[in-house]
């Protein structure tokens, strides 16, 4: 292997002359205590940053096992590991100066949710830490200002290195803490199944945001505290007994006046299918993993799904069991995001009244008078609710604010008065009685039978490139073919939509084959991640990009609105 003396005189060599002579940097180089890896060289200093990774064997990074010993623990501490150099990064980056991006040092932003990246990755088995990074070549104008380049190598880049990823200058304590969240969050994970729960809200938990575009939490918000008939208590294994709301498996509504807290405590249960940072306030609020969130999504495509559990003969006599179009109506869009996420496997649904389709929800008695039901062909949720749970047994949670019709339907109802959840279960079921619910005497709901099995695009054959265009968490363009996942509400970060494109590139090339359906699909890309990781999935020449680890669900929510899919 080369070494740091080696990429010095190289650098000696290049200097000021044109950018392309970067180039010659590509290799593996020996520093003191890791291997520096210049990946990928960007073309001109506007490109985008070179790709860069540092490797400290497990001996000399020496973090104890202990600390990573479960997946969740590993991730915390990677996670932990990414944000520590990230804001060593952040001083360093730019004290070397020059045109465009020159004196970049930068590696993934992470927000509050902890997920796996490329950007660490810590053997589990060798203790061996992996941490890559963005750095942006110094030039003047395009003349290449090696100068500069070796101050980011060996000077800036070391002094980040050192204060990071070496286990003996981190505080210990610290890693120790981070390392039992995540050995206590997984334990109430695996509690919720064995406890018929499919969430859990600790007391104490701040669940408001500090803002619309600040995922911090916010100042002074009025801390969570369960009701007691919905209490269970947990003793985690470090942090001792934790009182909380358990939501029990069923169908549960939230009801409240407007401005209560309604929407903000669903959102804390569609992000509690991650573990969220220390000091997030939603540590302790878990979800099942399964669970996604349904709303309205006019405009979203949807391909050769089976929605007749909710809309049947319509007007254009449509077969609804194999349901497509370019441009969805509101309720034909929820009708397809709910039949999906039972195709994806998932036990939980979470829904807000804010976000969905009214005539999806409900239909009030008088116009049940007026337009008779053989004219409508829209079965809406509130009669599908009770048979999704006693016959497929998949949960609900919903926040109905204006509806009293779904009392009939819930098996616990909890109003947020104030920020403060009380369970009102049978003070609500008791005025129901008064309200008879029509809907007797429909068929039962079928679990949705669509079995599409997609066939390989033929522009993805052979070694020919395809552009992959991430667009930030709202979505990923793949050769120009626009997947909007804005409204897939559980998507955490860009780089897991970026990490989505590369699911659709590697499902085209091998997994794609007509006979493999779209669940199947998804299933082997996350089995694939799990076993080898995320940077299996991109055969880029230039390098692993930074990516995050997206759900399951996520993975099939992205096949669902790829409008380019060969059916
Ligand atoms: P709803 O859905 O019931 O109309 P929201 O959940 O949208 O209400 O909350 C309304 C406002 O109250 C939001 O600005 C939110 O940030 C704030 N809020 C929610 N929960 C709390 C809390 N526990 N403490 C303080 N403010 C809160
Ligand atoms: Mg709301």
């Amino acid at each position: 292997m080369l070494t740091s003396t080696d990429l010095q005189n190289l650098l000696a060599r290049i200097d000021r002359r044109g950018y392309p002579a970067y180039k010659d940097t590509k290799g593996a180089y020996q520093f003191p205590g890791y291997v520096l890896s210049i990946d990928h060289v960007q073309g001109d200093p506007f490109a985008a940053p070179s790709r860069l990774s540092v490797r400290v064997s497990g001996r000399t990074a020496a973090f104890p096992p202990a600390l990573y010993r479960t997946d969740p623990q590993r991730i915390a501490l990677q996670d932990e590991l990414t944000r520590r150099f990230g804001r060593q990064a952040e001083q360093a980056s730019y004290q070397a100066r020059g045109s465009g991006h020159s004196g970049l040092i930068a590696v993934s932003r992470c927000g509050q949710e902890v997920l796996e990246r490329t950007a660490c990755r810590l053997d589990p088995g060798t203790g061996d830490l992996l941490l890559r990074l963005e750095v942006g070549f110094p030039a003047n104008g395009r003349t290449i200002n090696a100068r500069e380049l070796e101050k980011i190598l060996f000077d800036l880049l070391p002094r980040c290195v050192q204060a990071s990823l070496f286990y003996k200058n981190l505080d210990p304590r610290r890693l120790q803490a981070v390392s039992d969240l995540a050995e206590d969050q997984q334990y109430i994970r695996r509690e919720l199944a064995a406890r018929g729960l499919c969430a859990f809200v600790a007391d104490g938990s701040l669940l408001p945001r500090a803002s619309g575009i600040s995922a911090l939490p916010l100042k002074g918000g009025v801390p969570f505290c369960s009701p007691p008939e919905l209490a269970v208590t947990l003793e985690l294994p470090h942090r001792g007994a934790l009182r909380g709301m358990g939501i029990p498996r069923g169908v549960t509504l939230i009801v409240g006046g407007g401005y209560h807290g309604k929407s903000t405590l669903l959102k804390a249960l569609e992000l509690g299918v991650y573990n969220h940072v220390s000091g997030d306030g939603r540590e302790y609020v878990i979800t099942d993993g399964t669970a996604v969130k349904i709303r309205a999504e006019d405009g979203r495509s949807i391909r050769d799904t089976d929605i007749s559990m909710f809309i049947n003969n319509l007007p254009n006599g449509k077969d609804t069991s194999h349901f497509s179009t370019e441009d969805a109506s509101g309720s034909t869009s929820q009708a397809a995001n709910v039949a999906e996420a039972l195709e994806a496997g998932t036990a939980l649904l979470l829904m807000d009244e804010d976000t969905s389709a009214t005539n999806f929800m409900v239909r009030d008695e008088l116009m049940q008078r007026v337009v008779h039901r053989d004219m409508e062909p829209i079965t809406p949720f509130i009669h599908r609710v009770r048979d999704l749970y006693d016959r497929c047994g998949i949960s609900t949670v919903l926040v109905a604010g204006s509806s009293g019709a779904f009392f009939h339907a819930a098996d616990h109802i909890v109003q947020m008065d104030r920020y403060v959840p009380r369970d009102i279960t049978v003070l609500a079921k008791r005025e129901a009685e008064a309200f008879p619910l029509e809907g007797a005497g429909l068929e039962p709901a079928q679990e949705p039978g669509s079995r599409r099995c997609p066939r390989p695009s033929p522009e993805f054959r052979g070694a020919e490139r395809v552009k992959l265009k991430a667009l930030g968490r709202d979505g990923v363009s793949v050769n120009r073919e626009t997947v909007d996942l804005r409204y897939v509400e559980q998507l955490a970060d860009g780089e897991q939509s970026a990490a989505l494109g590369y699911c659709l590139i590697y499902a085209q090339r091998h997994l794609l084959d007509g006979r493999r359906d779209l669940r199947q699909v998804a299933g082997e890309l996350d089995a694939l991640i799990q076993r080898r990781g995320l940077e299996s999935l991109c055969e880029d020449r230039a390098g692993t990009p930074f990516l995050a680890r997206p759900r399951l669900q996520e993975i099939f929510a992205c096949f669902n609105r790829y409008r380019g899919l060969n059916l």
